[in-house]
């Protein structure tokens, strides 16, 4: 029950990014990462945020299915169509419940699902993340991928991380000939 208060912030994130270091498609797909991040934290942002004030248990609504094609097709038709922004949010959003997996209602509310409520979600929370070492050594292997992937990709201005999260610069720099971003 109270596994729906292991948060993993930072392995939530360096998870899915690191499947866009795959050489392989690297060089192949044009994407958004920071669509990717937002789809990656979005259910626990909605749920946590509901939990916050006295409403749901911190998986729920925004950890199911539904939620992910709802938001899915919403942000599809807002950014008029562009996968490259989509898919890398869909992306997230899927890899967040994988991860968050066994304890997630995917199915609801087609189906029941019974959660406990905490009386304090933030002190458990809190509590989890320095004393639970399934806990901090996720959220210290997530921070590990994340430096990887800085080193990897040679990000160490803010004006690199910023175009490195806005579009594949591997991609850009095999389409363009004058190779701008190439050290
Ligand atoms: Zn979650």
């Amino acid at each position: 029950m109270s596994e729906v208060f292991k948060f993993f912030l930072i392995f939530h994130v360096a998870v899915p990014l690191s499947i866009f270091e795959i050489p392989l498609i690297k060089r192949k797909f044009e994407f958004n990462r920071f669509a990717l991040i937002i789809g990656s934290l979005l259910p626990d942002i909605v749920d946590k945020s509901l939990l916050l004030i006295n409403f749901g248990y911190g998986r729920g609504f925004s950890h199911t299915i539904l939620f992910v094609l709802i938001s899915f097709v919403i942000l599809h038709l807002i950014v008029k169509r562009r996968t490259n922004i989509s898919y890398p949010f869909l992306l997230g959003l899927i890899f967040h419940l994988i991860l968050d997996l066994p304890e997630v209602p995917l199915f609801y509310p087609f189906i029941a699902y019974e959660f406990i409520v905490v009386e304090e979600p933030i002190g458990l929370w809190l509590y989890k993340l320095f004393n639970d070492p399934r806990v901090y050594l996720t959220e210290i292997v997530g921070i590990l991928i994340l430096v990887f992937i800085l080193i990897n990709n040679r990000l160490y201005t803010r004006k690199e991380l910023v175009l490195f999260l806005k579009q594949n610069i591997e991609l850009v720099t095999h389409q363009n000939t004058t190779e701008p971003y190439k050290v």
